[in-house]
């Protein structure tokens, strides 16, 4: 790290090494022992660091938005064991109505914000005993770095002791730690990269997210007891299967994507006729959109801080999940892995130089 000394307090600092984002990498491709795709195993199971749950399924998830987080989609992911981040706007009412006839908790998470009314909801889900129909609590804020968050952490670990408790987005190994010894199991890792954020374009702020996902992912595995170690998920900026594979082989533990899951008949998001051509809305939860549909208005000092997308309809969701899971078993062949568990061991990054179009360095993650 350089410092460059602009007189009494003013240092500013540069991070000189060289950070990464998915699109700068590609996966090396290595000797193989596996004779068919059949036999990758795409399930993994974690044991965690407070909850003594433990969890069984393919480590993807769905965002915690509008456009993805749906009931509908929840019925079909959750039978592939995989998870439905609900969105932040249901009711109570449309919880009871739902839990009716869903019970698979292990495969869906309920998510609030740090808003009073969203700490309300979670009693209420409390007291109305609809909160044991889920085994995940997503805590979920743009800016993970607030002090009010990691107190909002600890007393959601308070008042659900049993519950897997996800909480983020930052993007550095100090408040992952942080976040983890405050009361989290899994911290969510990701400032700027999603497709519907322009985080970066607007305040600035961000990380590149696949060197994000290495260097938290190394922090919060180091931490441990004698029941699990502490876990990530890569959020955001996962724009095809090949991103999950280098999400994974960078050490996360689970991928959280909201584009791949959007534009789907279970998908939220309004279906639009454009020119004759179907489509679903896509939006960012601080887009305008979102502030006004679902808090009535966009707060005076709020900039936006999302897009809104229109997505060609992709139809069922299902010929989607066949693809993900074809091409994840792809990569495992490819790369030398017998499972998504053994990604991060068998992964090797090659830099890639788009503007020369040449590989030019290679760094090792894990011991390959
Ligand atoms: P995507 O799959 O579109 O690349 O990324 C989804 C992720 O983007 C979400 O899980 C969430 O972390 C982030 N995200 C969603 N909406 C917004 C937004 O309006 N602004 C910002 N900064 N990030 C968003």
């Amino acid at each position: 790290m350089d410092l460059l000394n602009f007189g009494q307090d003013n240092i500013m600092r540069i991070e000189e090494d060289i950070k990464l984002d998915y699109s700068d990498v590609l996966l090396k491709p290595k000797r193989s022992t596996l004779t068919s795709r059949k036999d990758v195993i795409l399930e993994r199971t974690f044991s965690f660091y407070h909850s003594k749950k433990s969890w069984c399924g393919i480590p993807i998830m769905t965002a915690n938005m509008a456009s993805c987080g749906t009931f509908e989609m929840a019925k079909v992911l959750a039978p592939h064991k995989i998870i439905t981040t609900f969105h932040k706007y249901y009711t109570l009412e449309d919880y009871k109505l739902f839990f009716q006839d869903f019970h698979n908790p292990d495969y869906v998470a309920y998510t609030l914000g740090i808003r009073d009314q969203d700490f309300q909801q979670l009693q209420e889900m409390i007291d109305n005993n609809l909160i044991r129909h889920f085994s995940f609590i997503c805590l979920d804020v743009p800016n993970g770095y607030l002090e009010r968050f990691l107190h909002f952490v600890r007393e959601v670990r308070r008042l659900c002791p049993e519950h897997i408790i996800v909480a983020g987005n930052v993007v550095s190994n100090e408040m992952t730690e942080e976040i983890i010894l405050n009361g989290a199991d899994i911290v969510k890792v990701g400032i700027g990269p999603g497709s519907a954020c322009t985080t970066r374009r607007m305040t600035g702020v961000g990380y590149p997210q696949l060197s994000a996902v290495i260097e938290c992912a190394d922090a919060a595995h180091g931490l441990s007891n004698d029941q699990g170690y502490g876990l990530i998920i890569a959020d955001g900026g996962l724009n095809n299967p090949g991103d999950i594979s280098k999400a994974l082989g960078g050490g996360a533990d689970f991928a959280m994507s909201g584009s791949q899951f959007s534009g789907y008949e279970q998908s939220g998001g309004q279906t639009v006729e454009k020119n004759g051509k179907l489509y679903k809305e896509y939006f960012g939860s601080s887009s305008n959109k979102a502030m006004k549909e679902f808090y009535g208005n966009k707060d005076t000092h709020r900039a936006s801080e999302g897009r809104y997308i229109l997505i060609p309809h992709k139809g069922d969701i299902e010929d989607f999940l066949q693809d993900l899971f074809g091409s994840l078993r792809s990569t495992a062949t490819y790369i030398g892995a017998k499972k998504i568990k053994e990604f991060p061991k068998r992964a090797t990054f090659v830099r890639v130089n788009r503007q020369l179009n040449t590989i030019y360095e290679t760094f090792e993650v894990g011991d390959s």
